[in-house]
C-alpha cells in the first residue's frame, strides 16, 4: 500500500469519509485520494512523490498558481504580528477599500470567513432591506450549505422548496424557488405569481458547480429586469468568477451589475476567506449600523487579509495577466474540443475564460437537466486515466477546471497530449 492508502485507511476512522469536504473522498470517480504533501505553480506533489499538473487550484482560489512567493512572504510577516487580534486593524481598511475600488458596483464590504457564510449573509441582507422572505435560486447553482439553500433540485411549477439534505427542517427551505438556468420563463411565472414577497433572485453568473454554464446572452440581464420590475434584489454569487474572469467579476465581463455580490476562493488568495457587498444603502443594513445581524471571530483575520490583498494587487496591478489567461485557456479549451472531435466523438467543452468543463455528452449544455445528460461512468474512466498520467483534475463531471496563470503553453500541451493518448 503507498502512503495516500494507508493514510486514507486512517482518516477514514476518524473522519466522515475521511474528508473534511466530500467532494475530495473521490467517491463519485470510484478511487480513493491522494494525499497532497505541498504545491508549487501549477503543480501539487502527493505523500508518494508523485507531481500531478493540478486543474483544481485550491478550487479556484489559486489563480497566480500554488505557493506565491509574495503571497507567502506577505502571509509570513503577517503572521510574526500575531495571528487575530479580534480587534479592528488597518488592514481591513486596506482590503475594504481594494474590494470597493476594483468592483464598482460596491461601495461598502463585509469580510466574512467562507463562501458559505458570505451567500447566508447576503440573503438575510436580502430579505432584512426588502422585508420579504422568498427568494429565486437555480438548479445546478451551489450557493454554500446553508439551510435555506440546500433545497432539491425542482421544476419551476413547485411553490416552496424540499429539503435536499437530512437535518434541514421543511421550513427553511419552503421560501426557496427553484428556477432553470438560462430560462427566463421559469424565473417570470415565479414573480407573476408572487413577485411582492419576492426578496432576491441568487444566481451565479456562470455556473461553475455543475460543469461550467456560460449565460445567454440576455439571461443576466433579463434577471436585472424583473428584479428592478418588482423591487427585488439581484445577487451575484461570484466565489467562483469574482477576480477570476477579469479583475471587476463577472459583472465587469457580461457588463450586468447586481445588488449584491457574493466573494470566497480567491479573494482570500488561499485562506479561508468570504466576503458580501454592495449599494451603501443596503449594506448600512447590517450589524452594528442597521438591524441585520452579522458577526465572526475569525472575520477580516489579518493573515487571511494579507493574502488575499497581496493576491488581488498583484492582479491589479497586471490587466494583462487576464488577457494572457483567457486568450491561452481559449486555445486550451479549443483544442481539447478538436482533439475529442478527431476521434470521432462529440463530447461537449464548455468554458468562459480559464473555466471550463468537458461533458460526456453529445447535447449542447445549457442547464442542469441537459448537464444531467452526461456519462458519469466514462468522466471516472476519464478522470482516473489522467491521474494515472499526472494530470490532476476535480473527481467529478459536475465541477469545472481551473486554469491558473502558472499553467505555461507548455504544461497545457502536455496535458492535451495526455488527452490525444486517452482517446486512442
Ligand atoms: C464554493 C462556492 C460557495 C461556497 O464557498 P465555501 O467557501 O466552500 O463555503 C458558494 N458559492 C459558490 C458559487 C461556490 O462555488
Amino acid at each position: 500500500m503507498n502512503q495516500s492508502e494507508t493514510l486514507f485507511q486512517e482518516a477514514v476512522t476518524v473522519m466522515p469519509g475521511g474528508v473534511n469536504s466530500p467532494v475530495r473522498a473521490f467517491g463519485s470517480v470510484g478511487t480513493t485520494p491522494r494525499f497532497i504533501k505541498s504545491a508549487k505553480g501549477a503543480c501539487l506533489y502527493d505523500e508518494d512523490g508523485n507531481q500531478y499538473m493540478d486543474y483544481i487550484g485550491s478550487w479556484g482560489p489559486m489563480i497566480l498558481g500554488h505557493a506565491n512567493e509574495a503571497v507567502i512572504d506577505s502571509v509570513t510577516e503577517a503572521c510574526r504580528r500575531g495571528l487575530s487580534f479580534g480587534a479592528a486593524t488597518a488592514i481591513e481598511v486596506e482590503m475594504a477599500k481594494l474590494v470597493c475600488q476594483l468592483i464598482p458596483s460596491i461601495e461598502m464590504v463585509r469580510m466574512v470567513n467562507s463562501g458559505t457564510e458570505a451567500v447566508m449573509s447576503a440573503i438575510r441582507l436580502a430579505r432584512g432591506y426588502t422585508g420579504r422572505n422568498k427568494i429565486i435560486k437555480f438548479t445546478g447553482c451551489y450557493h454554500g450549505h446553508s439551510d435555506s439553500l440546500l433545497v432539491k433540485a425542482g421544476s419551476g411549477v413547485m411553490t416552496s422548496g424540499v429539503p435536499d439534505s437530512l437535518g434541514v427542517p421543511a421550513g427553511c427551505t419552503q421560501d426557496t424557488l427553484s428556477a432553470d438556468y438560462n430560462n427566463l420563463d421559469t424565473v417570470t411565472e415565479h414573480f407573476k405569481r408572487c413577485g411582492e414577497e419576492i426578496a432576491a433572485v441568487i444566481v451565479e453568473p456562470v455556473a461553475a458547480n455543475m460543469g461550467v454554464v456560460p449565460p445567454k446572452p440576455g439571461f443576466l440581464e433579463g434577471l436585472k429586469d424583473i428584479c428592478r420590475e418588482y423591487g427585488s434584489l439581484l445577487i451575484f454569487d461570484e466565489v467562483i468568477t469574482g477576480f477570476r474572469l477579469g479583475i471587476d467579476g463577472a459583472q465587469g465581463y457580461f457588463g450586468v451589475t447586481p445588488d449584491l455580490t457574493t466573494f470566497g476562493k480567491i479573494i482570500g488568495g488561499g485562506m479561508p476567506v468570504g466576503a458580501y457587498g454592495g449599494k451603501r444603502e443596503i449594506m448600512e443594513l447590517v450589524s452594528p449600523v442597521g438591524g441585520v445581524y452579522q458577526a465572526g471571530t475569525l472575520s477580516g483575520n489579518p493573515v487571511a487579509m494579507a493574502a488575499g490583498i497581496t493576491q488581488l494587487t498583484i492582479l491589479k496591478e497586471h490587466p494583462e495577466y487576464y488577457t494572457e489567461l483567457n486568450q491561452r485557456a481559449d486555445q486550451f479549451y479549443r483544442s481539447m474540443q478538436e482533439i475529442f472531435e478527431k476521434a470521432g466523438h462529440s463530447w461537449q467543452v464548455n468554458h468562459v475564460g480559464s473555466l471550463g468543463c468537458l461533458y460526456f455528452t453529445e447535447q449542447e449544455v445549457t442547464d442542469y437537466e441537459s448537464a444531467k445528460t452526461s456519462d458519469t461512468e466514462a468522466f471516472a474512466r476519464y478522470c482516473n486515466y489522467m491521474m494515472e498520467h499526472g494530470v490532476y483534475l476535480a473527481p467529478s463531471q459536475f465541477e469545472a477546471m481551473f486554469l491558473s496563470l502558472a499553467h505555461t503553453e507548455e504544461l497545457l500541451n502536455d496535458t492535451l497530449k495526455i488527452m490525444e493518448q486517452y482517446v486512442r
